[in-house]
This record gives structure tokens, sequence and C-alpha cells, in this order.
């Protein structure tokens, strides 16, 4: 079954074909007919099914097939509204894409970077404008964009802008948009307040779900490990090392613990960067391409900033902090295990964390198991301290490194690991990492003075701060195979 099913126009088709697509995806297949024949839709897809181009083209079709008189004026007849500005980009991508055969003019209007070019290309005229709330908001409120002749609206990401806090600003953004007109709303879960917002925006929507969200991919094997909350570090930078990880994405709580997690990999030798709110477009950008290229081994991020990661062959997710939100394991382990490729998702498990670990393990509906991470000793709470203070006020006789600070046991320590003492962990071939220094030591923990989680319902500072995105399971992505 390929795309010509749907009466989507030969110049459409083509971008399809130039993207490499040939069977539409689950949410593809049941999405963009309805589309085309003008109907309001809930779309209730995870991220990475492929839901972009489920709206995307249908939304380029029924712009083109409009009088060349309209088009020619470049007023902004589609909006489409997501709550990251990776997601706008990725989104703007998918529409240059798509519509490369077509004479449509996009532009993506989100915060973090200056008004200056957005109002130079608004002046231009757009005929789809894809947005962040916030600044679509701000021009808004300075009358550099005319939302009046808007036909289509596409909310992407519907319970996101929600767990996100953008619920008052959508409500104003629809409120200056023409009641005639079509509109599409895209989101992961269908909660009662993602269905009240359908309620007040969509007419007669028809409703298409695809994709299980519960269950995540058979591709990955799910690990939880018990983790001494002081020692977290030293069993990441022991389990990188064990496990020869090639392409790691780390999962912390929060901005802070995200940059001390990556300070200390890097003394240990990994390669690493960390994503976050904090950062700016372009410093997130630039980690995101160094990820992919392979200038860095890990990654760590936070949920919020996590969201529009799509790189292939994530070998794999390390929960450093367990989610708080079960639905965050899922959409968090799903960055492994892509396209058919096995993954490993490691979850760290403190012994406050058991709640979160029962949260999961009713979410996914399976008892989940807890084990102690093979050859891998926590150091005693005082050694562990000792260990990471500064050398300066280590007692006369001390060295600076682990060696001389106490710390038992540790033939299998993570510099000196090749591979860990034990059986069941899976091997992977690979780089081994480069580890060669020992770790100077810096306790990372994930709450503290600076703990703020990333939250969900933060300030602006980090609603915009956001990511998402997942590739779809039936795309690209590099196999890995066991
Ligand atoms: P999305 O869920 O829209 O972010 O899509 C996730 C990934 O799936 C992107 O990398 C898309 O390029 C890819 N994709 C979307 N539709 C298809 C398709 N029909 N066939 C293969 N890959 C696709």
């Amino acid at each position: 079954m390929g795309f010509n099913k749907f009466g989507l126009s030969d110049h459409v088709l083509k971008g399809v074909t130039a993207a490499g697509y040939t069977t539409p995806t689950p949410i593809q297949a049941l999405a963009i007919r309805p589309v085309l024949e003008g109907r309001d839709l809930i779309g209730c897809a995870q991220t990475g099914t492929g839901k972009t181009a489920a709206f995307v083209l249908p939304l380029l079709h029924r712009l083109a097939s409009e009088g060349v008189q309209q088009a020619r004026g470049h007023h902004v007849r589609a909006l489409v509204v997501t709550p990251t500005r990776e997601l706008a980009h990725q989104i703007q991508d998918a529409v240059a894409t798509y519509g490369r055969f077509l004479t449509l003019r996009a532009i993506s209007v989100y915060g973090g970077v200056s008004m200056e070019n957005q109002l130079k290309q608004l002046r231009r005229g757009a005929d789809i404008v894809i947005a962040t709330p916030g600044r679509l908001l701000d021009h808004l409120q300075r009358a550099t964009i005319d939302l009046s002749r808007v036909q289509m609206l596409v909310l992407d990401e519907a319970d996101r802008m929600l767990d996100m806090g953008f619920i008052n600003d959508v409500r104003r953004i629809v409120g200056a948009l023409p009641p005639e007109r079509q509109t599409l709303l895209f989101s992961a879960t269908i909660s009662p307040e993602v269905r009240e917002l359908a309620k007040r925006f969509l007419r007669n929507p028809e409703m298409v779900e695809a994709g299980e969200r519960r269950n995540p991919a058979e591709t990955i094997t799910q690990h939880f490990y018990s983790a001494p909350k002081e020692g977290k570090i030293d069993l990441l930078v022991h389990a990188i090392a064990a496990e020869h990880m090639e392409s790691v994405l780390v999962f912390s709580r929060t901005k802070h613990g995200a940059d001390k997690i990556s300070r200390r990999l890097e003394r240990s030798g990994i390669r690493s960067m960390a994503i976050h709110s904090n950062r700016t477009q372009s410093q997130r950008q630039r980690a995101l391409d160094g990820f992919k290229q392979g200038s860095f081994q890990v990654l760590v991020a936070t949920d919020i900033a996590a969201r529009g990661i799509d790189v292939e062959g994530i070998s794999h997710v390390i929960n450093y902090d367990i989610p708080h939100y079960a639905e965050d394991y899922i959409h968090r382990i799903g960055r492994t295990g892509r396209a058919g490729a096995s993954g490993d998702a490691i979850t760290f498990v403190a012994r406050d964390d058991q709640q979160h670990l029962r949260k999961i393990e009713q979410f996914i509906g399976k008892k989940l198991s807890l084990k102690s991470y093979p050859g891998f000793t926590p150091l005693p709470v005082e050694a562990s301290q000792a260990h990471r203070a500064p050398a300066a006020h280590r007692p006369a006789g001390q060295g600076s490194g682990p060696a001389q600070s106490g710390r038992p046991q540790h033939a299998d320590r993570p510099h000196q690991t090749a591979r860990p003492q034990h059986s069941g962990r899976p091997q992977h071939s690979g780089k081994p990492h480069a580890s060669g220094k020992p770790p100077q030591g810096e306790k990372t923990g994930s709450g503290g003075r600076h703990g703020k989680p990333e939250h969900r319902r933060g300030p602006r500072e980090s609603k915009e701060g956001a990511w998402s995105n997942q590739p779809y399971h039936g795309g690209r992505g590099r196999k890995r195979h066991r």
C-alpha cells in the first residue's frame, strides 16, 4: 500500500518519494484521507510514528491546490503550533522536504532567537507558519503577524503543550484565528484536558489512533539497577565502560544535574555534552550535531530538552534519575531500539525511588525486577565523600586520584575495566570508551541546592526550551544486532 491511494497531488507525491518513503505509517494511513477531505481530526500518536508527515502532506496538498491568486500573496493560511523550537525546526524541515516541488513559503517562529530575522521573514509573507506558543503570542501582541486568514490550524503535541503550561497561550492564539477553519490536534495521550481542548477548538473531529504508547518497542531491553544515591555517578561511569557503550543518552531530572553529570563524565575521559533549556539554541544545536556525528559519546539531557532528539543509532538510554512520570519513561527509552535495531534502556533506582518504579510498573503493566549492577561495588559514603573532596582538603599524604582515596575492591573500576566480571549484560561491539583518566570526583546528585527539576509546568524560560520527537520505528536508523 503506497502513498498514491490518498489522492495527493503529483508534486506532493514527488516530495514523498524524494524523502524515501514508500509505505505510509499507521498514523499516516489513518489521518491523511480525512484531512484531505477537510475534516477536523484528533490524532493520537506518540512521537516517532510519522505523525509530522501525517499532517504536513495533506496540508501541503490543500494549500497548493488552491488558486494561484491566493498563493501569490503568501498570506498565513496554515499555522502549526508546537511546544518546542526544535520541533518547530523539524516540522519546517519536513515541510521543506515534502514540499520541495511546490512554491509554498514556510517559516518558523520560536523563542530564544532574535525577533529581527523573524520580522523580516514575516514581512515577506508566508503560507505556512510553524510556531511555538510564546513567541507567536509576542508577534500577535505586536501585530507583526496576521492570522486572520488562517484556514488550517495544527496543534502538535497538545499533551506536551498542556504539560508545559501553554494552555492560556494556546487559547489566545486560537482566539485570533477565524472560526471557519480546519483544526488538527495531535497528542501522544488523550487525557481529559486534551479532550477538553479538542472539544473547545475542533468541530466534529474524526479520531484516529495509532501505536500502543504504553508498550516500549520489543527491540529495547530494559534493565533496572539499584543505585547508591551518593555514588550514582560512579555507577554511570562504570556501566559506560563495562558495556563499551557507544552512543548514550543519559537523562537527568534537573538542568544543574545534567551539567554536573556531563562535567564528571568529561573528567573521566568520556566525551560528553549536556543539553537543557538554559542552553541557547545554537549551543543545543551544536551539542546535538556533535552527538549525531559521534564527537560526543554521551549526551546528557533533561526530559524537556530531550524531546526533539531525533538521533539514529542511540545504543543506550540511561535513566540516571528515574522519571517521575511513567509516560516519560516510555518517551525516554523510545530513543533507542528504533527501526528494528536493538537498544538497551538502563534505569538507576535509588532507595527513595521505589514509588516511581512502582508507577512505571503500573503504567506498562509489567513487574520489573531490580538488580545490582554486576561487578559494581558502591563506595561507603565516607570513602565516597573523601574521594570526592577537593585535593586541597584531603588529609596530608593522600593523592588526588581515587586509588589513594580509600576506594574498596575496585579491581573493575570504570577507568580500569575493560569488561565487567559477570555475565548477563550484553557486550556490544564497537569502540571502547576513551576513559584513561581516573575520576576526579564530583558529587552529582539529582536534587540538592540547585536541584530544581526542569519542570513540566515551569516558567517560560523552560517552556520554550524543549525538544520533542522520535523517529518512526520503520524509518531509517542504524541497526545493531546482538
Ligand atoms: P515523526 O513522528 O513525524 O517525527 O517521524 C519520525 C521519523 O519517521 C522521521 O525521521 C521521518 O522522516 C520518518 N518517517 C515518517 N514517515 C515515514 C514513512 N512513511 N516511511 C519511512 N519513514 C518515515
